[in-house]
This record gives C-alpha cells, sequence and structure tokens, in this order.
C-alpha cells in the first residue's frame, strides 16, 4: 500500500535518513521507536511531504508521490498529525473538524452525507468532542486538543493515519482514549505511529521498527520481548 525504497532526507547540509526502506499493507498497525534525533519525525514528514526526498522512491498504491506537494499527498490519502497538533487554535472543534475534508477524497469531500457520516464516525470515536464542538480549541486542554488533531485528520478518510507521539504529555486516562480509538480504526485504514513508551507499543502491535542514526530495521519477536534491550537501544540505558 505504501512502500519506501532507499529513501534519503534530510535538512540543508544535515541528511538524517539513509536509504530507509519501509513497506507497508493496507490495514497495518505500525509502531515507529528509537532514540531522540534519530530521524522518526523526519521519516513521518518526508512521507507526508513536508521534507524533501533526496534519493529514492515513496509510493502509494503503486503511484509515485515521492515529489509531490504535501496537500496532493494528502488527497491521495496520507494524513499526519504532528506532535505540534497545528490546530486553529481561534476556531472550534467542529470548524476543526471541517477543515480536515479539505483534504478528503475530491468526489465525496464536500457530499453533505458524506461529511455528517464522517463527523458522526469521529464523534464516536471520540465522545468528549461532541460537548467540545462548539468550544474553542485554544481553551481546550492537551488531551482534548490531542483528539481534535487526530479527529481532523480521519475527517480526510485517509489511507495511511500517521501519529507523532500522540500520548506526549497527556493524562493515562486520555491516552486510553486516543490509543482505544487508534486501536478500533486500525482494521479500516493503515496507522503508521511514533511512540516512546514501549508500554503502549507492546498493547498496540508486534509491528516494531527501530531508528537509529537515521537507518532502520524490524524488530523481530526475541527483541520485542526483550525490555532491557529495547531500552538500551532508545536510551541508552542498561
Ligand atoms: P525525537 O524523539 O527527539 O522527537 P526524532 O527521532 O523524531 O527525535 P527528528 O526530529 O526526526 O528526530 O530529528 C532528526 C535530526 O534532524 C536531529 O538531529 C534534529 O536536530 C534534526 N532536525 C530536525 N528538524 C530539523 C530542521 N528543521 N532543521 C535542521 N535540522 C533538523
Amino acid at each position: 500500500m505504501m512502500e519506501m525504497k532507499g529513501v534519503s532526507s534530510g535538512y540543508s547540509i544535515i541528511q538524517v535518513l539513509h536509504e530507509i526502506n519501509l513497506s507497508l499493507a493496507a490495514g497495518d498497525r505500525v509502531a515507529l521507536i528509537g532514540p531522540n534525533g534519530a530521524g522518526k519525525t523526519t521519516l513521518l514528514e518526508t512521507i507526508a511531504g513536508f521534507v524533501p526526498l533526496r534519493s529514492g522512491s515513496i509510493t502509494m498504491d503503486g503511484f509515485e508521490i515521492g515529489r509531490l506537494k504535501p496537500e496532493l499527498r494528502a488527497e491521495r490519502g496520507i494524513a499526519l498529525v504532528t506532535e505540534k497538533r497545528n490546530l486553529f487554535s481561534d476556531m472550534t472543534t467542529g470548524e476543526n473538524l471541517r477543515l480536515g475534508r479539505c483534504a478528503a477524497p475530491r468526489e465525496t469531500r464536500w457530499d453533505r452525507q458524506n461529511v455528517e457520516a464522517t463527523t458522526e464516525r469521529v464523534l464516536t470515536l471520540f465522545p468528549k468532542l461532541r460537548q467540545l464542538y462548539h468550544r474553542t480549541v485554544g481553551v481546550m486542554s492537551g488531551g482534548e486538543q490531542q483528539m481534535v488533531a487526530i479527529g481532523r485528520a480521519l475527517m480526510s478518510e485517509p489511507k495511511l493515519l500517521m501519529l507523532d507521539e500522540p500520548s506526549q504529555g497527556l493524562a493515562p486516562q486520555i491516552v486510553e482514549a486516543v490509543y482505544g480509538a487508534i486501536n478500533s480504526i486500525a482494521e479500516e485504514m493503515t496507522v503508521l505511529l511514533v511512540e516512546q513508551d514501549l508500554q503502549i507499543v507492546s498493547s498496540t502491535t508486534r509491528n516494531v521498527h527501530l531508528i537509529v542514526n537515521g537507518t532502520i530495521r524490524k524488530l523481530d519477536a526475541a527483541e520485542l520481548d526483550d525490555e532491557a534491550l529495547l531500552t538500551r537501544e532508545i536510551f541508552g540505558l542498561a
């Protein structure tokens, strides 16, 4: 469904990603782990088109997208929820969600029934957003804003949903709500997430890739079960 082959990318004179190969099938739920500065965010942003490709290719359903502008990649089904969330803070939850439709498939983007059904789906996944529908996002808590950000991404009906550290800085019950939603949508779309919390990773997926110094490798079952090894690889601790 999404395939990266020999992908290198970075910023000005710094090359961050080196020859990344990553293949995601429809419905896959994949986690990326790795130390700070390893290139996890850069990988997501390279797929989304915010960091330019230096070499290699990225295909979605066999179509080369590696050199398309971010908005055209979004139209092709790629959604990224960044760490910063990038919400419009003086707009309401409902308005932010509606903006997500700008990246939905063209044929049904503003089709009323379709917009209503997708909105309803998002509000069912995050019941809290129903109460907050007319609330200005800027006054909401971090957890509520995270739900709006994921909800807005879902409004575009993505084929590939990418989430950059969705649990960061959130209270445990909010993390549960966020991951409850991620787990219940995972069959409908491919999910690629960056997550530092190993407990969350292990309860979410066994398809885990480790990024170190801009290179990637898939972890095998023995490595996944070896908490000490993972902790050492990620945090440099024994
Ligand atoms: P973290 O876990 O801390 O979020 P990460 O694995 O997501 O780290 P990236 O954010 O992808 O790592 O950063 C990879 C490298 O690229 C780091 O050395 C970082 O300093 C550098 N970098 C990131 N963004 C930029 C930028 N806009 N300009 C220059 N260098 C950048």
